[in-house]
C-alpha cells in the first residue's frame, strides 16, 4: 500500500509499505480521508524518529521493519480488519479513531483522560497511507453517522476536540468575554467553541488575512492584527481595562503565552492548547493582572470513543460548521506537497482533505 513516510529529518516520501495486520485489541482502516496537522510539523521537523519509541513504547511492535515514520494522525476510513478481543466493530463500519489513543485500564484513562495514557496508548501514525492501524479500538474508534461528512468526523478525532476543550476545561460561563491567540486551525476551532459554548465578546489576534477572515466566520467579533496593534493592551480597552475572562493560546509560543497572561483579568483563566516543541520553557509575567488568582490550565487533546461521539453529536445536531477549515484538496500520492504548503501556509491554507 502507498504511505507518506518521513525518511530524515524534514523530509517526507510515498512508499509502498505492506498492509498492517491488526493485533490482538486493534483494527485495521482502510482510510477515506486523511489530512496534515500542525502536530505533523512537529514530527516531521523537530522531533526525531529515534524518540518515538521512548515516546510510545508500545510504537516499538510496529515500527521496526518500516522504512521510516508513517505520517498522519487523523483519519476516517472503513473498517478492513479487526483484531483479537475487539467487540465494538467488524469490517465494514465507517468509523473514526481519536488521534491519541488511551488503553482504558491506566490512572489516566480510567478518569477520563484518554488522550494523556500512560498504559500503552500513542498517538495514531500512519493515517496518510492506504490503511492505518488503530490500538484499543473499543476505546478509541466511534462509529461515524451517515449525515456526518468525512470531512468533519475528521476534524473531531483531533483538532475539534482540542480547540473545543481550550473552552472547556477553562470552564467558560455563558457570556463570558474570550481571547484566543492565533487563528491556525486549532485556534479556529477554540473560537467555534467558544461561540458555541455561549461566550459573550471573542476577540482573537491574528495576521493572516485569510485567518482573520475565517475567525469572524467562525464567531470572533473584534479581530486583532498584532502587526497593527499591541493585543494586551487593546483588549483591556476593549474590555474596560479588567481584561478577558478566559484567554486562549493556541500556537505554542512564549511570546502568545506571555501576551495571553496580560490580557486576561485577575482571577480568568489562561486555557493553553499550544504545542511548545519538545523541551519547552515557559514563563509568565508575574506583574500581568493575571497573576492576581490565576488559573492555567493546559490541554493536549481529549481523546475515546465517549469524546467522539459528543463531537460528532455537535457537529449532527448542535449545527457546528466547521467544514469552511478544508481549504484545499488533494490525492494522497500529493502528500509530500501537501507537507510544502502547510509549512509554508501557502495559499491561505488550513486544511487540506487528502483522499486515497
Ligand atoms: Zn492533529
Ligand atoms: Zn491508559
Amino acid at each position: 500500500m502507498q504511505s507518506c513516510i518521513k525518511t530524515a529529518p524534514g523530509k517526507v516520501e510515498m512508499m509502498d509499505i505492506p498492509i498492517p495486520t491488526p493485533g490482538p485489541g486493534e483494527i485495521v482502516i482502510k482510510t477515506t480521508l486523511g489530512t496534515v496537522c500542525g502536530s505533523d510539523m512537529h514530527f516531521l521537523d523537530d522531533i526525531p524518529t529515534e524518540l518515538i519509541i521512548p515516546l510510545y513504547p508500545s510504537m516499538a511492535s510496529f515500527l521496526p521493519g518500516l522504512p521510516g515514520l508513517p505520517m498522519g494522525h487523523e483519519g476516517v476510513g472503513i473498517v478492513h480488519a479487526v483484531g483479537e478481543g475487539v467487540t465494538r466493530f467488524q469490517p465494514g463500519d465507517r468509523v473514526c479513531s481519536s488521534c491519541l489513543t488511551g488503553c482504558g485500564k491506566c490512572l489516566q484513562c480510567i478518569t477520563g483522560d484518554y488522550g494523556i495514557c500512560t498504559g500503552g496508548g500513542r498517538c495514531l501514525f500512519g493515517t496518510e497511507g492506504e490503511y492505518f492501524v488503530v490500538p484499543f479500538a473499543d476505546i478509541n474508534v466511534a462509529k461515524v453517522p451517515d449525515e456526518v461528512s468525512d470531512e468533519h468526523a475528521i476534524l473531531a478525532t483531533d483538532i475539534m476536540s482540542t480547540g473545543f476543550a481550550a473552552i472547556e476545561r477553562a470552564e467558560m460561563k455563558i457570556g463570558d468575554s474570550v481571547a484566543i491567540f492565533a487563528q491556525g486551525p486549532v485556534g479556529l476551532c477554540a473560537t467555534a467553541g467558544a461561540r458555541a459554548r455561549g461566550a459573550g465578546l471573542i476577540i482573537a489576534v491574528e495576521s493572516v488575512p485569510e485567518r482573520i477572515e475565517a475567525s469572524k466566520k467562525f464567531g470572533a467579533n473584534v479581530v486583532i492584527n498584532p502587526q497593527e496593534k499591541e493585543p494586551a493592551a487593546e483588549i483591556m480597552s476593549l474590555t474596560n481595562g479588567q481584561g478577558v475572562d478566559v484567554a486562549v493560546e493556541a500556537v505554542g509560543l512564549q511570546a502568545t503565552f506571555e501576551a495571553a497572561s496580560r490580557a486576561v483579568r485577575r482571577g480568568g483563566t489562561i486555557s493553553s492548547i499550544g504545542i511548545y516543541g519538545i523541551l519547552p520553557q515557559l514563563s509568565m509575567p508575574t506583574n500581568a493582572p493575571s497573576f492576581y488568582h490565576r488559573r492555567v490550565v493546559m490541554t493536549l487533546g481529549p481523546a475515546g470513543f465517549n469524546r467522539l461521539n459528543h463531537m460528532l453529536d455537535i457537529i449532527r445536531y448542535g449545527k457546528v460548521d466547521l467544514s469552511p477549515l478544508f481549504t484545499h484538496r488533494m490525492k494522497l500520492s500529493q502528500t509530500p506537497e501537501a507537507y510544502n504548503f502547510f509549512r509554508e501556509k501557502r495559499d491561505g491554507v488550513l486544511k487540506i482533505a487528502i483522499t486515497p
